[in-house]
């Protein structure tokens, strides 16, 4: 295609006080370059009165009518880039402007890269920030940067380069590669990585997974542009730095295996064997169910390729904030680890080759949901051929994930895995989602055809404790529905035609098993009192009302954090006040008069909501996030307050301020709490604030005159006191919670609380760490918050130590030099405290 938009057709930084001035802009640069007719511009203007141009992520496309044509001299594009943007339709504002002038349709390519663009924010805003007019020409007449995919025949490496061996015992999988992919698009060069004779862009984590990069695969990293040294530099580092993580990773799935092994029960009379490999330990009895999932009919169904790029662009932007919550939520109820699957998954969305080639159908005249499904079938296919099979796993992942974009276009793709009745559920493959939805109470447990002990599905299963063996074989789906079978997930082992003897020895196994669960249960539920009775409250960090009971089960005291964001995220407004009423008050009813500390709205940093369209912050995490929000948009703190004072006349809780700094913000924090509990006639409820800033520490003394309790939020403290962004890529490992300058901080905190005789929690990640744990009760903290699922170990851990034993440890561990040294305390005084 000859270039269409050259530099002087760029305008940089340019201002228009409206659409119409935009338009005007533009056109007359098209004028001034004579590509048209002047009279075209009058053109482009009827164009809007009949339809909108704007193409979405902040792109409008203003183009003439067909019937004027004859005005234009040559096809051409002008673009106007408006850092402040300008109202386009409907409260959408547009940055850059690209009016298209084409004698016939050689602007559909044009249109193709501008679709691509959409789907890529980092590089879109690196058009509305550049200071080059090239750098536009380039991206728009369509230069390779960000949009390169595995290239099978051997590429030339780039200017720079360096070689390594991938030192990951599990090879290059997505968990990783998504580090890369965050590391690479931090720098502008363009960036390749070469094994063998396929290449990958390391800005796209298909690409990157297509490589089919096995432990010891030798790379070639290379780079080309302004700062390539600097690009190579670090994505070596976060090669480099990923490989003990993965090393940690193997060596814990070895001894998961390796525990796995033995079988707790086994037929004596004959019965069919499907032997299969263990992904969740555990035992069931009972019928099966066999699910049959059919490839979703997607109809072709052509539409206007303009309405489909908008139906496909907001698609992707509902499916991207989808599993933001979904991380998010995975990662509180779940862990960090099950969070990262889906964070993966969200980058798969980021894939430009899929997106290229979603665009390339539509532009064909194929239906939106068509095109999507094929061009991520055709992806999946690849990745599944895959010789390695961890990696041919991801095809999984790629498909849930498409799954999910279908369903935000309208499709009817659901698969429907909930149960009526108790039951083992046999599936060709299980996607990670529809695994994270399985209830518990009534899946017995599952057996899938294929994945591996490795699969996110897999690791699913472990944590919701849910016993189940995959890649059983596909005669597993010749099984009839209905048919009794045990399974052991221990062994990965499902019988079927099981003699009732044998069915009776297996219950008798089954009751013992549960009977061993129950002792550990029966611990749980005791208080976290340490040798010399010095009792710590256990407090659960949850999301929703609905998990209250599961915390109260594992053997928390009460609710030591609710974050109250996830009732903002995965929708497309906020709230209202009378259904954040209707859940405060269930969590209220709930919690049964237990405690129930409920956190404000901690968005910004790194929670993010599209729909209140706030602005990009260069320092998300310095910006405007928390507080500092809810201050200055009272809009969102009012009804949430109101809608915590309403729930508070139906029973106790506590609010609590997160992402304080200084006195000044906790003081009109409390100010407005008190107006609305005031105009609601509620009762007074305690007010607390997180200490998650290094000045909230600093000045505890000060803010425990002014507030009823302190939280402390470990997890935000460290990042400040470290200046290490929780979420880099390279930096995250750094963010160590046990730092001794952090528990100096925590230690402050205390000291500050009790000057006023103040309750002090802990509601960050440390809390939930046993050597944290035991650190922060000798520091002493009257309560520690956290995941369901640590309270159990941190129990255990506090009731086998003495009181001074622990705040001999502290005062160590406040000595030390590093974290190294102040983890090698775990050993020595733990065990003397015992
Ligand atoms: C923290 O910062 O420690 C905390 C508990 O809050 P969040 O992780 O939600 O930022
Ligand atoms: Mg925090």
């Amino acid at each position: 295609m000859p270039s269409l938009l050259t530099a002087e057709l760029v305008r940089l930084n340019a201002r228009a006080s409206s659409k119409l001035d935009a338009i005007v802009q533009a056109g007359e640069l098209l004028a001034a370059a004579g590509y048209i007719e002047p009279a075209y511009i009058e053109s482009l203007q009827g164009r809007e009165q009949v339809s909108n141009t704007y193409l979405g992520s902040g792109v409008a496309i203003p183009h003439g009518m067909q019937e004027d044509r004859h005005l234009i001299r040559r096809t051409g594009v002008a673009v106007l880039q408006l850092p402040e943007g300008v109202e386009w339709h409907d409260g959408e504002r547009a940055n850059l402007v690209v009016a298209i002038a084409a004698q016939s349709d050689e602007h559909i390519a044009l249109l193709q890269r501008l679709t691509r663009l959409i789907g890529d924010p980092a590089q879109l805003l690196a058009l509305v920030e550049a200071r080059d007019p090239h750098v536009l020409v380039e991206a728009l007449n369509g230069a390779t940067r960000g949009t390169s995919t595995v290239i099978d025949t051997t590429p030339a490496d780039f200017e720079q380069c360096i070689e390594l061996v991938l030192d990951y015992p599990h090879g290059l999988h997505a968990r990783p590669a998504s580090a890369w992919v965050a590391t690479s698009k931090r720098y502008q060069a363009a960036m390749r990585v070469r094994h063998g004779k396929l290449a990958a862009d390391p800005k796209n984590l298909v690409s990157l997974l297509q490589l089919g990069a096995t432990a010891n695969a030798q790379l070639v990293l290379s780079a080309q542009g302004v700062d390539a040294a600097e690009a190579l530099a670090a994505l070596k580092r976060t090669i480099e730095n990923l490989s003990a993580e993965e090393h940690e990773r193997a060596a814990a799935a070895r001894a998961r295996r390796q525990k796995a092994q033995p079988v707790a029960w086994a037929p004596l009379d004959p019965a069919t064997l499907f032997d299969g490999v263990s992904a969740g330990p555990g035992f069931a009895i009972g019928p099966v169910r066999v699910l049959r999932t059919t490839q979703p009919d997607i109809q072709d169904r052509p539409a206007d390729t303009l309405e489909a790029t908008h139906q496909l662009d907001r698609a992707l932007r509902e499916t991207a904030s989808e599993l933001d919550a979904l991380t998010r939520d995975t990662t509180a109820r779940l862990g960090a680890a099950e969070g990262e699957i889906f964070a993966a998954h969200r980058e798969l969305l980021n894939d430009t080759e899929l997106l290229n080639a979603a665009a390339r159908m539509l532009l064909d005249g194929h239906g939106v949901a068509w095109s999507w499904h094929q061009a991520a079938e055709q992806q999946a296919a690849r990745l599944a051929a895959l010789p390695d099979p961890l990696l041919a796993a991801r095809a999984t992942d790629l498909r849930d994930v498409a799954r999910r974009v279908l369903k935000h276009l309208g499709e009817d793709v659901a698969t429907d895995t909930r149960l009526d009745t108790p039951a083992i559920l046999i599936a060709e493959d299980l996607a990670p989602s529809d695994t994270a939805m399985l209830d518990p109470a009534v899946t017995l447990g599952f057996c899938t055809v294929s994945g591996g002990p490795t699969s996110h599905t897999a690791i699913l299963a472990r944590t919701l404790g849910v016993p189940a063996a995959v890649a059983c074989g596909a005669a597993l789906m010749d099984i009839a529905d209905g048919s009794e079978a045990v399974l052991d997930g221990s062994s990965g082992r499902l019988y079927i035609g099981v003699s009732a003897t044998d069915r009776d020895r297996a219950r008798h196994t089954q009751r013992q098993l549960a009977d061993e669960a129950q002792r550990a249960a029966a611990n749980r539920a005791l208080p976290a009192a340490t040798l010399d009775g010095h009792v710590l409250e256990i407090g659960a960090n949850i999301t929703r009302p609905e998990q209250v009971r599961d915390a109260i089960a594992s053997g928390a005291d009460g609710v030591g954090l609710m974050r109250t964001e996830f009732l903002f995220l995965e929708r497309h407004d906020a709230p209202s006040e009378d259904e954040q009423y209707d859940c405060y008050r269930r969590m209220v009813e709930a919690s049964g008069g237990r405690q129930l500390i409920i956190r404000t709205l901690d968005i910004g940093g790194d929670k993010q909501v599209p729909y209140l369209n706030l602005p990009h912050e260069s320092n998300p995490f310095l910006g405007v996030r928390g507080l500092r929000l809810c201050l200055r948009r009272p809009d969102l703190f009012l009804p949430q307050l109101r809608a915590l004072y309403r729930a508070a006349k139906d029973g106790p809780l506590w609010i609590m301020f997160p992402m304080v700094s200084t006195l000044d913000e906790a003081r009109q924090a409390l100010a407005l709490a008190e107006t609305v509990r005031v105009e609601l006639g509620a009762p007074k409820v305690p007010l607390g604030i997180m200490v998650e800033t290094p000045s909230a520490a600093a000045f505890a003394d000060h803010f425990a005159a002014l507030v009823d309790f302190f939280s402390i939020g470990t997890n935000d403290l460290t990042q400040y006191v470290l200046a290490v962004d929780r979420e880099h890529p390279e930096l995250a490992r750094m963010a160590e919670s046990l730092h001794p300058a952090v528990l100096r901080m925590i230690k402050q905190t205390v000291e500050g609380a009790r000057r006023h005789r103040k309750w002090v929690g802990v509601c960050g990640g440390l809390a939930g760490d046993p050597l944290g744990a035991s650190i922060l009760a000798g520091l002493g903290v009257d309560e520690l918050s956290m995941s369901a699922r640590d309270i159990p170990a941190v129990k255990s851990r506090l009731r086998a130590s003495r009181l001074d034993a622990l705040q001999a440890l502290a005062r160590r561990a406040l000595d030390c030099e590093d974290v190294d040294a102040v983890r090698a305390l775990d050993s020595d005084d733990i065990k003397a405290a015992a």
